[in-house]
This record gives structure tokens, C-alpha cells and sequence, in this order.
């Protein structure tokens, strides 16, 4: 194991990741920038480095000011949480170069399935089902026309380098697919630098079930069963949980067989999730690799009783995974809700500003993620999420009752967060029933 790692990201994750190492006997560096300075996990971390400004580009995503701060703290090794540089091949190079493990996938694996293309054809090799669309990059719009004609409308074209719900459009008819076409190019080049697109079939309301994945350098896979976002707002997460509610126990073991195909031919290591949709028919076609550990990994901690940071560590430093498929067992149910700083009155619009009231929830069965406290400020350069309320208990209508009287005890005032939001989705009766989609949230909440 190693004795000294360097946490490169912010925030609740930071915190999750000194906890891991914390009990581990790893000793940990948080960088921060200077809108972070007096954040709670800067005290717990045993050492702290300011890398620059509060913009990311000269702070979280600065790799020479991070490289630096490894380099000076002496540490073995890097975790990058999630977002900011978690998936960026080129930074797990320089990591390497330079002698400092980076705590999660080899750079080429990062690159092959954070190409979108390149990983459909991967999972095709694999035989397990994608959805149907382009074989590769699309060329240009007349490509498009043809092909979105022959698999059938509603079409979504896609940017390779995709993620966090951008650069995604949906199109009905030829028409409206030349306009998605332009947009997506654009919106993929601004967002991605990379302009490359591709099309799927669009699959009306499915559900997103995703599997967590880890892998050790000696090929060892577990998963850790699935998890069911659904609940997304714009093709973002809002509420999580585990497992499924709609499939039965073959189906899960398929799905869950079908993730570890994926992630043993890309020859993986260390977390993953492989993300489906899951059509009405309840076929489930694959749609993207997520390299890294997620924003919802609790949710599966929480099922299995496994701490998944601190696999990813003992993967990294080069520790084979002891446990067996067979030794992972699923317990209960889990939910995850999304805490975000934004005021839902207001389509959604950040929600920043200083917390003067904070009272956070608990009792049995309740797990809160979050770096926040009372007087703390939310500042507006970052992520609005600013916590994640879990809870796991015997059974789904159990978990909605904790959940929803752990969202009322929850306080964070004056500013605006999703709380209220996941209440009226707790409450719903489509919830309730196990009868929603992608689209819930744009179709019954607003
Ligand atoms: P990103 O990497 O940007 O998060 P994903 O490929 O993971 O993009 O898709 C995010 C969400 O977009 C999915 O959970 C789903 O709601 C929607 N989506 C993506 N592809 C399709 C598709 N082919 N049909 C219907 N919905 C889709």
C-alpha cells in the first residue's frame, strides 16, 4: 500500500478519499484553490497545498501547479476523484512519467473508451448489445440522413469525446436532424475541442442502469452489482439507487456478466462503471464506459459493504482483489439523493452563497457525503452538488420513508438547493410504482 497520496479535486469526494486513507494508514495532500481556502477536508488532510486561483483552468486542471505540489509533498501516488482531470489520459501519462501512480485505469484504456466510437466497437467485439447507430465517425450530414433513415427515427447524434450530458441532440425527421447535426459539431468542438460525432438510434423513455466494475492489474473483475439513474434531469443524475426495480434476477446477472465482458476486452484496471439503457422490452443496450469512480458509488457501497475508494487504492498500489464474485452479496436497498445549490424555482440556476443554518440528518440507516458546515460559503466556480443524502434499508418502500424524513431534517439555508425537488420525486406515485423514465423529471416535475 502506499504510504503518501496526493488527492487532486475538491469538495465531498476529497473528503470521501482522506476518510479511505485515513483508514488505511495512507497519509494525504489536498491541493486546493484559493475560493476553497478554510474548507473543512483541508484541516482533516494531513498536509495542504494551494495551487492557484479559483478557476479551474489555473487551479483543479493546472497539471504543472498539481505535478509540482506531488513532487514538493513527496507522494506516490494521485487520486483524481471524479470530473476536473479524472479523465483525462494525458494527465495519467504525465502522473507516470514522472514516478507517481495514478489511481485508476492505464492511459490507453482511459483513451479507448473515453472515445465513445472506439468503445461501441470494443463492446460489439465483446457481444454484448449497443445501441444501433453509426459504425464509426460520422462524415457528414448526408451520412447522417441515410443512416438515421435505415435504423428509423427518433435518432441522437452523439460528440465522441462526450460527457456530463453535453453535446447530445435528438432528432424526429430529416429536417431537424441537419440542424442537431451543426449543433452537436459545435457544441462538441466548444465543449471537448473535438468535433466528432456520431448517431444512435434514440430509445424513447428507457431507464439508465449502470454496473460498477473494478478490475486488478492481474485481470481479477468483480462488479458490484447495478445501480438505476433514471431519475435525471437535462441527462444528468438527480437520484440514484440500488438495485433495479424492474428487472428480475436473470436479467441482472446478463447485465452484470455483460459489464464484466466490456471491461475485461478493453483489458481494464482499477473502477469502472459500463452504463445501458434499458428499453421498455427490458433489453438493455450499452452505451458508454466511465472510467473513474462515480458521483454515486455510495449507493453500491451501501448494497454490498465495500469501500470502494479504498479498492481503487489497494488496486493501484498493486494489491490482486482477494474477494470472489460469489463473496459480494447484495443487501437491501439503497438510495442515493443528489443535494445540489440550485434554486429549482428558477430553472435550476446555481445557487451560491454563505450557509448560515446546517443541520445535516441521520439516524439509522442514513449516510450523508458532504464537506459542507454551518457559516461555510458555496461558491459559484464549481459544481453545485454539494452533498449526497444515502440511505439503506431492508426494502424500497423502507428506504423512500428514511429518505424522505431525512430530506425534511436536512437544513441548509438560505440558499437554494434540490432538496425540496427529491421530496416531490419521493413522494410520487410513478416513483412509488417503479414507472419511471429518463424523462420523468422534464415530464412530471418541471
Ligand atoms: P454523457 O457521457 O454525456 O453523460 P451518456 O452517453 O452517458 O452521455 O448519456 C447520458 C444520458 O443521455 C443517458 O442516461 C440517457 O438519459 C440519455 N441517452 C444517451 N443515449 C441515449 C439513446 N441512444 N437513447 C435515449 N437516451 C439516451
Amino acid at each position: 500500500m502506499f504510504s503518501k497520496i496526493l488527492i487532486a479535486n475538491r469538495g465531498e469526494i476529497a473528503l470521501r478519499i482522506i476518510r479511505a486513507c485515513k483508514e488505511l494508514g495512507v497519509e494525504s495532500v489536498v491541493v486546493y484553490s484559493e475560493a476553497d481556502r478554510g474548507s473543512s477536508y483541508i484541516e482533516l488532510a494531513d498536509e495542504a497545498i494551494c495551487i492557484g486561483p479559483a478557476s479551474p483552468a489555473q487551479s483543479y486542471l493546472n497539471i504543472p501547479a498539481i505535478i509540482s505540489a506531488a513532487e514538493v509533498t513527496d507522494v506516490e501516488a494521485i487520486h483524481p476523484g471524479y470530473g476536473f482531470l479524472a479523465e483525462n489520459a494525458h494527465f495519467a501519462e504525465i502522473c507516470n512519467d514522472c514516478g507517481i501512480t495514478f489511481i485508476g485505469p492505464r492511459p490507453e484504456s482511459m483513451k479507448l473508451l473515453g472515445d465513445k466510437v472506439a468503445a461501441r466497437e470494443l463492446v460489439k467485439k465483446a457481444h454484448v448489445p449497443v445501441v444501433p447507430g453509426s459504425e464509426g465517425k460520422l462524415k457528414d450530414e448526408e451520412e447522417a440522413i441515410k443512416l438515421a433513415n435505415k435504423i428509423g427515427y427518433p435518432v441522437i447524434i452523439k460528440a465522441a469525446a462526450g460527457g456530463g450530458g453535453r453535446g447530445m441532440r435528438v432528432a424526429h425527421n430529416d429536417i431537424s436532424l441537419r440542424g442537431a447535426f451543426a449543433t452537436a459539431k459545435t457544441e462538441a468542438h466548444a465543449a471537448f475541442k473535438d468535433d466528432a460525432i456520431y448517431l444512435e438510434k434514440y430509445i424513447v423513455d428507457p431507464r439508465h442502469v449502470e454496473v460498477q466494475v473494478v478490475a486488478d492489474k492481474a485481470g481479477n473483475t468483480l462488479h458490484f452489482y447495478e445501480r438505476d439513474c433514471s431519475i435525471q434531469r437535462r441527462h444528468q443524475k438527480l437520484i440514484e439507487e440500488s438495485p433495479c426495480p424492474v428487472i428480475d434476477e436473470r436479467i441482472r446477472e446478463e447485465l452484470c456478466r455483460a459489464a464484466i465482458k466490456v471491461v475485461k476486452q478493453a483489458k481494464y484496471e482499477n473502477a469502472a462503471t459500463v452504463e445501458f439503457l434499458l428499453d421498455k422490452g427490458k433489453n438493455f443496450y450499452f452505451i458508454e464506459v466511465n472510467t473513474r469512480i462515480q458521483v454515486e458509488h455510495p449507493v453500491s457501497e451501501m448494497v454490498t459493504g465495500h469501500d470502494l475508494i479504498k479498492m481503487q487504492l489497494q488496486v493501484a498500489s498493486g494489491q490482486n482483489i482477494k474477494l470472489k464474485q460469489r463473496d459480494i452479496k447484495h443487501k437491501g436497498v439503497a438510495i442515493e439523493c443528489r443535494i445540489n445549490a440550485e434554486d429549482t424555482d428558477r430553472n435550476f440556476a446555481p445557487s451560491p452563497g454563505k450557509i448560515k443554518k446546517f443541520l445535516l440528518p441521520g439516524g439509522m440507516g442514513v449516510r450523508v457525503d458532504t464537506h459542507l458546515f454551518q457559516d461555510a460559503v458555496v461558491t459559484p466556480y464549481y459544481d453545485s452538488m454539494i452533498a449526497k443524502l444515502i440511505v439503506h434499508r431492508p426494502t424500497r418502500s423502507e428506504a423512500i420513508t428514511t429518505m424522505k424524513r431525512a430530506l425534511r431534517e436536512f437544513r441548509i439555508e438560505p440558499i437554494k438547493t434540490t432538496i425540496g425537488v427529491c421530496e416531490k420525486i419521493l413522494s410520487h406515485n410513478m416513483y412509488l410504482q417503479n414507472k419511471v423514465d429518463t424523462s420523468f423529471i422534464e415530464q412530471h416535475i418541471g
